[in-house]
């Protein structure tokens, strides 16, 4: 029996490839070295090459939450981690993994068929489980960092793998450590805990809505109406290009909050940490009267005030246009400063 252990295979590298089905808004864009990556292995083998060769570097998912100029120099690593697993249980909750480039929608929907409810309320959310923790993905009242254990990363800075728990990690409103330090952690796995004691969670005003006659719905109903809601209410990429919410919704001081209420009562907002209020950054672009709108071969959605598109030929640049045209009136009528939510790459 042969007991030496096989080499690992080289990551496909693919020059000049076209990035145009792999973002979500549809920008014509194409990196100079693409990496497929389908192992740790690939990881740390791509990594150490580009930092010897000073090349520039970054992690694409799914694309659905990038801003892409029309050529990434250098390499771009493909994140393709392939592979789900239930590590253990115990009285009180299980412990599941996924490797990095495994599609979101498709994990929730194996945690259903599992019998691990908890994640129903985040159906539907394009991208990979490796970019989930980046901004920390929400829908509907649920954060995913309330079901994560740690992940697994390759640190660039010190040219190794490490495991950094929930609390390293710094969740936070569309926040992380990892967002606030690019180009310097790769996930190549995330580690769930999923509660057994499981409760719904249909608070937030469109689920509540649609569960108002049946007060205890299972978590497949509640994974049917997110889909339903959220195939109604967003465009589908396929079909116009867009990168779902495209502003994050701002956090103000409660006076800030008390004086805008009072000049505008019909407001929308949602609690917030003690002395904070989050503002509803669709509604602030919808009185500005954007809704709809278009410049060029860019808009704004005609349902969804917070959701820019790209009605076919638009660029990283007209994008980034509307939005500064966006932000700047939203300033200078509410006093409110808006943060866009894809990574500019
Ligand atoms: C129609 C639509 C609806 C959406 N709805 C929601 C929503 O309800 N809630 C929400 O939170 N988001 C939403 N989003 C945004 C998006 O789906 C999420 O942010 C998602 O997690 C992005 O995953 P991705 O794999 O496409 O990441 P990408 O867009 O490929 O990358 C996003 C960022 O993460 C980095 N990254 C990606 N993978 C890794 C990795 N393995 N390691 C390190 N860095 C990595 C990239 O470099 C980039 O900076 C929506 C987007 C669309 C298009």
């Amino acid at each position: 029996m042969n007991s030496q252990k096989s080499a690992p295979s080289r990551p496909k590298l693919v020059p000049n490839l076209s990035l145009k089905e792999r973002n979500t808004f549809g920008f014509e864009a194409s990196a100079e070295l693409a990496y497929e990556i389908t192992s740790p292995e690939h990881v740390s083998e791509v990594i150490n090459e580009v930092l010897n060769k000073k090349l520039p570097w970054r992690v694409l998912g799914g694309g659905s939450n990038v801003i892409l100029p029309k050529l990434l120099p250098g390499a771009t690593l493909l994140m393709n981690i392939a592979g789900q697993e239930i590590i253990s249980s115990d009285n009180h909750s299980v412990l599941i993994s996924a490797g990095g480039g495994v599609n979101w929608h498709e994990f929730v929907t194996w945690t259903l068929e599992q019998n691990l409810p908890g994640l129903e309320n985040l159906a539907l959310i394009p991208g990979t489980v490796g970019a989930a923790p980046i901004q920390n993905i929400g829908a509907y009242g649920v954060e995913i960092g309330e079901y994560i254990e740690s992940v697994e990363a390759f640190d660039a800075h010190s040219q190794a793998f490490t495991a950094l728990t929930k609390e390293q990690c710094q969740l936070a409103y569309r926040d992380s450590h990892f967002k606030r330090n690019p180009n310097r952690f790769i996930l190549t796995k995330v580690i769930f805990r999923i509660p057994k004691q499981w409760k719904a969670r249909i608070h937030y005003a469109d689920l509540a809505k649609q569960f108002s006659e049946n007060p205890n719905p299972s978590p497949e109903e509640i994974f049917l109406a997110v889909c339903k809601i959220r195939t109604h209410k967003l465009p589908d990429p396929k079909l116009i290009g867009n990168a779902g919410s495209f502003f994050q919704n701002p956090i103000v001081p409660i006076e800030q909050f008390e004086t805008l209420l009072h000049k505008y009562p019909e407001l929308v907002s949602y609690p917030d940490a003690a002395g904070k209020r989050k503002l509803a950054a669709g509604w602030l672009i919808d009185q500005c009267g954007f809704k709809g709108q278009r410049m060029g071969n860019v808009g704004i959605y005609e349902n969804q005030a917070l959701v820019l598109v790209n009605h076919g030929n638009g660029t990283a640049q007209d994008i980034l246009g509307l939005a500064k045209c966006i932000q700047e009136k939203v300033h200078d009528q509410f006093g409110v400063k808006l943060d866009i939510e894809p990574n500019i790459l």
